[in-house]
């Protein structure tokens, strides 16, 4: 099923409007010093991509105020961060590693991820992900605590409906991770 997502091209257009949504949402709202916001999206090279998408995910949409210059970036659940995998990638091959060695090594052969890429995703998913300020925040919604052993499979069968839509939710509730300020090592 997970690798089935990987392949969908629908999963991706469906990626591709809610973060034109949240874009939208963004340049809305303005800068927060009462200037105009202008697209100044950031090129990307995403790995994990389906080649008919490719084009329509390698930019990250960004904005440029027309009087301060400062930088909005707004939320997404394309990219996790700074990582050059997608954020689907990096959810789906972790959360298999999780319990399921063979099939995650397949998988990740299949979408050429290192294993020291591997290890560092769960690394940052133990260690770092708890520490977020998305997941403090948000944590005692959870009920029975997510293990964060479990991270992220155990937080993505918390979501409801189809592997489809839990994914997408996940993606979703993720999104503010992109623009908080968290260390996510570029290249990883
Ligand atoms: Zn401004």
């Amino acid at each position: 099923m997970c690798h089935a997502l990987l392949q969908d091209i629908k999963f991706f257009q469906l990626l591709l409007r809610i973060d034109e949504e949240l874009a939208d949402q963004a340049q809305a709202k303005g800068c927060a010093c009462g200037g105009i916001l202008h697209r100044a999206n950031y090129p990307r090279k995403p790995r994990g991509c389906l080649n008919e998408m490719r084009a329509d995910f390698e930019s990250r949409f960004s904005f440029c105020c027309n009087r301060c210059r400062r930088r909005t970036t707004s939320m997404s659940v394309r990219f996790l961060g700074r990582r050059v995998y997608l954020a689907l990638a990096v959810v789906l091959v972790s959360a298999r590693h999780a319990g399921q060695i063979p099939a995650a090594a397949r998988l990740s052969s299949t979408l050429d991820i290192p294993v020291r890429t591997l290890q560092r995703w769960r690394q940052w998913w133990k260690q770092q992900f708890p520490l977020t300020p998305l997941w403090q925040a948000h944590c005692a919604r959870f009920m029975p605590p997510v293990v964060s052993d479990l991270f992220p499979a155990g937080l993505l069968e918390r979501f409801a409906g189809t592997a489809k839509d839990a994914l997408m939710r996940l993606l979703v509730f993720l999104s503010p991770i992109t623009v908080a300020p968290v260390s996510l090592s570029k290249g990883s």
